[in-house]
């Protein structure tokens, strides 16, 4: 099943064209090719509002990661921000192109 590489919470609608490149402070992690986004997240991303995709972005993977991991262990929200801010980067710098409509035979997953 696929789903938005931004938030992870819904089925992709756009397709951003981008080159491999690898996670930030995550070396052993590489963003293979294009990029999913829900309608959602599309428009925060077309709006250029870096920050409020952040934060729903963040929101959305600690909610996840708290059902697998006691609190004690949860990265802070401060933390994915800083970390996500350093990943939209990079994906901006690679990015090829203009989005189109989604495409799962050209689109792998990144979520963090
Ligand atoms: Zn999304």
């Amino acid at each position: 099943m696929f789903l938005c590489d931004f938030c992870a919470c819904h089925p992709p609608s756009w397709t951003y064209p981008c080159t491999d490149f690898e996670s930030p402070e995550m070396s052993f992690s590489v963003s293979k090719g294009n990029w999913a986004a829900c309608n959602d997240c599309y428009q925060l991303i077309e709006a250029r509002d870096t920050h409020a995709l952040i934060q729903r972005s963040a929101t959305a993977f600690l909610s996840r990661t708290a059902e697998v991991l006691p609190q004690e262990h949860l990265p802070s929200l401060e933390h994915i921000c800083e970390y996500l801010e350093k990943l939209y980067t990079e994906f901006e710098r690679h990015r090829t192109g203009d989005p189109h409509p989604f495409d799962q035979e050209h689109t792998a997953s990144h979520a963090p």
